[in-house]
């Protein structure tokens, strides 16, 4: 038994929505807050599109779909902090992060669980700013949340037993499987996954392929459901980049160096689908290949 009945979520984007999701619909009730009042709004819309393609495909019924969408409340991040497991689901960024799991830790219950759905950043670091780092832990959902079945579990040096039981079980509630990982950068599946990418835009950037090719060629060759530019597209290319400079930081290694076309793109404010357009233009119909 997780003991654990309700979450609070900082961060309503694109993960931080997903997660709401699939705890509103195993039953949990979730309080979402978010710096920005316009990504709650569409958060919650997002959540509401996705409940509704689960009732088409007969996956869920209109009762349970309305009862889960009743469940996910906006709130303050002090009523956030007081749930049974907060879950930051912010910015890539350590500062922020930080920042927030200060706030939470001024607010929080004496036995909340916080947890972090960061993609690389040190759990233990995090965990340090709070002044209770043993109820403290990474929970690495994966993108889009209610159709990936795998979270990462990542305790920090001092996260303790009952931390991580209740947080496996939370996890396992959700029908999600798990895989623990070591605190060291990125985990395991982005320590794996992201310098793929970043290999790809350098294929790009070097000239061996197109985008199209390199996607086809991923896609057919190493049968890939998506391509890695594609893939880069949709997870986001500042967050992409971010887990670059975490993993050459902290591993100290030039096999780490994040692409330069990966940096201009994210300065141009070409995220990807998030901003309409990164490696693919997402303005129309079907997505045009940028270079
Ligand atoms: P996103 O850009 O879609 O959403 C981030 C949200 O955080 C935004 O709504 C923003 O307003 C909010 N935010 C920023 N600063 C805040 C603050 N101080 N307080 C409250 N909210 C704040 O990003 P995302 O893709 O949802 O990523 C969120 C986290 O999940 C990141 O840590 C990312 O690394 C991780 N993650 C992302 C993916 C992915 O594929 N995109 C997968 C797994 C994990």
């Amino acid at each position: 038994m997780s003991g654990i009945k309700s979450v609070g979520i900082v961060g309503a984007g694109q993960m931080g929505a997903g997660i709401a999701q699939v705890s509103a619909q195993a039953g949990y009730d979730v309080l979402l807050y978010d710096v920005s009042p316009e990504s709650i709004e569409k958060g919650i819309a997002g959540i509401k599109k996705g409940l509704a393609k689960l009732v088409a495909k007969q996956a869920l019924t209109q009762a349970e779909a309305d009862a889960a969408l009743a469940r996910v409340q906006p709130g303050t991040l002090p009523e956030v902090a007081r749930q049974d497991i907060a879950i930051e689901a912010a910015t890539e960024n350590e500062t922020i992060k930080k920042q927030i799991f200060r706030d939470l830790a001024d607010h929080v219950g004496t036995d909340t669980i916080l947890a972090s759905n960061t993609s690389s950043i040190s759990i233990t670091r995090l965990a340090s700013v709070t002044g209770r780092p043993h109820k403290f832990i990474g929970l690495h959902f994966m993108n889009p949340v209610p159709i990936m079945r795998l979270v990462e579990i990542i305790r920090g040096i001092a996260t303790d037993v009952p931390t991580y039981e209740a947080s496996l079980a939370f996890a396992q509630s959700l029908g999600k499987t798990t895989a623990n990982s070591e605190d060291f950068p990125a985990f395991i599946v982005n320590r794996i996954l992201i310098p793929m990418i970043n290999e790809a835009v350098y294929t790009l950037y070097e000239g061996v392929g197109t985008v199209e090719a390199i996607d086809t060629a991923l896609k057919l060759g190493a049968n890939h459901p998506m391509g890695p530019l594609e893939l880069g597209d949709f997870i986001g290319l500042d967050t992409l980049l971010s887990i670059m400079n975490v993993l050459h930081d902290g591993l100290a290694d030039s096999k780490y160096r994040p692409c330069p076309l990966l940096v201009k793109y994210v300065e141009a404010g070409w995220l990807g689908r998030k901003s309409g357009r990164g490696f693919y233009d997402y303005g129309g119909e079907t997505p045009v290949p940028t270079r």
